[in-house]
């Protein structure tokens, strides 16, 4: 099968000259990022799937040389199973349902499983047997992730010794893991779960196979974040502050996915300072709500209204409304484009790889299923840092 690729943005949209939203995929971005974290990061590196499980970005991670995965459902191990006969999938979900496992161990023959609390590791243990490692996930503290996860997942110092201990005792190898919590924007925040990690594994006094220092690398949207390199470094001193000899995994999702995908979507119509554009808070553009997010933007002229210098003028801060017919479908965040903006021009929402095509809904009959990719390093609109 050809693969159809395109040279620009601009070209996407002269081409299909879209009424429907279309997700923007930019493999050489992806294999850049995913190159540079798989070189920094002193361990093995799995992408957590559930931040853009598209085809397209999977395998231009999977070509960059990323070859494990951070899987939290049966789907998703499946996914990645048919794309990547050699991969390996972690079963990183703290709940997980009995039918799951089944299949989990029968039909993939997954070896490393998140555990949270004792009724979970009774769970695995009697669906899967012992034969497995067991990561135990640990708490951390409230930090300024923009999505806090301490409050849903993750064992307590005591819970986590004695889960340590018992699944030694049942003859299972044993691991720790933990996550800061997405776009987590404070590398220390590694060193406090690390200092944390150190003591539990001392206290439980077992073997650990390795720890797992998660995800919630931040990327940049308008507010500048330390460079990833900033996160390397504090996990590399920690681990020699806090002696941890172990091998280190890490699970990271947006700091490989986000910078190579945009959302391309048009104008339906314009009320003075509002725009009507046709992908929202329930498409692939949700969490610009969810997080307060503000990816930056561009204008790309249709060309019935003239070129592109139409859109060259000075901008103005314009109100977004998506396509549904409720009125939580408008943007909180407010973005800047140009003055003379108008019905059937473009906007590129960029750094939209994380947390998008994976979370639309087809509320109201609008759903996303275009996805197309351009070659390139995009260098016409910067992201981030390359
Ligand atoms: C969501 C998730 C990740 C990825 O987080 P990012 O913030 O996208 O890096 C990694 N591990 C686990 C367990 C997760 O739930």
């Amino acid at each position: 099968m050809k693969e159809v690729r395109f040279r620009s943005v601009a070209e996407v949209a002269q081409r299909l000259n879209p009424s429907y939203p279309v997700f923007l995929v930019f493999p050489d971005i992806l294999r850049a990022r995913a190159k540079a974290f798989l070189e920094g990061f002193p361990g093995t590196v799995l992408y957590a799937v559930k931040c853009n499980p598209d085809g397209h970005v999977l395998r231009a991670l999977y070509a960059a040389g990323v070859r494990h995965f951070d899987t939290a459902s049966l789907p998703e191990i499946a996914k990645i199973n048919e794309l990547f006969p050699d991969a390996h999938c972690y079963f990183n979900h703290p709940v997980k349902a009995r039918g799951a496992l089944e299949s989990a161990d029968d039909v993939y023959g997954i070896e490393h499983y998140v555990v949270d609390h004792i009724s979970e590791l009774n769970k695995v243990t009697e669906m899967v047997g012992t034969a497995i490692t067991v990561e135990v996930r640990i708490a951390t503290p409230k930090g300024h992730a923009v999505y806090d996860l301490s409050s849903k997942f993750g064992a307590s110092h005591d819970d986590a010794v004695a889960l340590l201990k018992d699944a030694h005792g049942r003859g299972c190898r044993t691991a720790i893991a933990f996550h800061v919590g997405s776009q987590c924007p404070d590398p220390l925040a590694f060193r406090v779960a690390m200092e944390a990690a150190a003591k539990i594994a001392g206290a439980a006094g077992v073997p650990v196979e390795y720890l797992d220092v998660g995800g919630g690398y931040p990327v940049t949207y308008g507010e500048a974040v330390p460079p990833i390199e900033a996160f390397f470094d504090v996990i590399r001193q920690a681990r020699r502050d806090f002696a941890l000899d172990m091998p280190l995994l890490a699970e990271p999702g947006r700091a490989l996915a986000a910078e190579g995908c945009s959302v391309l979507a048009q104008v339906q119509l314009r009320k003075g300072d509002s725009l009507y554009i046709n992908d929202g808070v329930y498409g692939c553009l949700a969490e610009i709500q969810l997080g307060e997010l503000k990816p930056p933007v561009r204008a790309i002229a249709h060309p019935a209204g003239g070129g592109q210098e139409r859109l060259a003028g000075p901008k103005k801060t314009f109100r977004l409304f998506g396509p549904t017919c409720d009125s939580l479908d408008l943007f909180k965040v407010h973005f800047e484009l140009p003055e003379g903006i108008g019905e059937g021009d473009w906007i590129e929402f960029g750094s939209m790889g994380a947390y998008s095509i994976g979370m639309q809904t087809a509320f109201n009959g609008f759903y996303t299923d275009t996805v197309v990719q351009v070659d390139g390093l995009h260098d016409e609109f910067k992201f981030g840092r390359l």
